[in-house]
């Protein structure tokens, strides 16, 4: 039967392998969950896909985990990045939460010309992400990247990865038909902050050979709402849905 409990751990994972538990993840075990030795935690890392392990060591400040069997293999997201705007704090959190979930490999938070918020703290977003992928059975973590420009981003955008530009004014949709020439490709979804993209961002965004502009429907949709729908078009189009 498989564990109840899931948790990531840094560590390496296999067959026979001890894991030595941080004071936070023993305290969640043994002191939230009331776990005691001989007790079962799925554990992945990211890289060795999901293994069942027993608590082999328990103690207030630490214990240690050993691995028996592997119940899942790694199985890696589409390659698809979620570029956004970071807005106020509960909202952002909800973005990298909900991208973990439904499958993005990458989640990068971007300045723009109207971004709300100039400073987000990385690390605190990497744990969301951490805990939506233990919450959701997934054995891949999204790395949720620093703050960077926008502008600089698209500076050094890879030739190959296309780009489904979420763009409010826009009629229609450019997505059914680039899945049928792009599939196989990389892919990124951008979404702008509550104030929109400015007139400067929208031509550049607009004049890039790997945009496919993208209109979520007839109504204006928040910043959150609107990477959450773009994600499931993009992947009921090209994803492992
Ligand atoms: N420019 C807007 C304004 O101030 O009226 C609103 C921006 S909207 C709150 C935030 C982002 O969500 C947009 O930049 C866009 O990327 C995306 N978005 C929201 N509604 C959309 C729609 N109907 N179609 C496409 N993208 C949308």
């Amino acid at each position: 039967m498989s564990a109840k409990i899931r948790l990531y751990v840094e560590h390496p994972l296999g067959a026979g392998q001890s894991i030595p538990l941080e004071k936070a993840q023993a305290h969640y075990l043994f002191g939230v969950m009331r776990q005691r030795l001989g007790g079962a935690v799925a554990l992945f890392n990211g890289r060795d896909g999901e293994w069942q392990a027993e608590i082999t060591e328990a103690g207030k400040r630490g214990g240690t985990l050993t691995c028996i069997e592997q119940s899942k293999p790694l199985q890696m997201p589409p390659d698809l990045w979620l570029i956004f705007a970071p807005i106020k704090k509960a909202r952002t959190d909800f973005i990298v939460e909900k991208a973990a979930e439904m499958g993005a490999a990458r989640i990068l938070p971007v300045g723009t010309d109207y971004t709300n918020s100039e400073r987000i703290r990385q690390d605190r977003l990497q744990a969301h992400a951490v805990e939506a992928a233990e919450q959701c059975g997934g054995t891949y973590v999204p790395e949720v990247g620093d703050l960077q420009k926008l502008s600089q981003l698209l500076d050094h955008w890879p030739a190959e990865r296309q780009l489904m530009f979420c763009d409010e004014a826009e009629v229609g949709n450019a997505l059914q038909l680039a899945a049928q020439s792009h599939s196989a490709a990389p892919w990124a979804i951008v979404i702008g902050p509550e104030g929109g993209f400015s007139d400067r961002e929208r031509k550049r965004l607009h004049a890039m050979e790997q945009a496919h502009v993208v209109s979520l429907g007839p109504r204006i949709l928040r910043a959150d709402t609107a990477a959450v729908a773009a994600m499931t078009l993009w992947q009921q189009a090209m994803g492992d849905w």
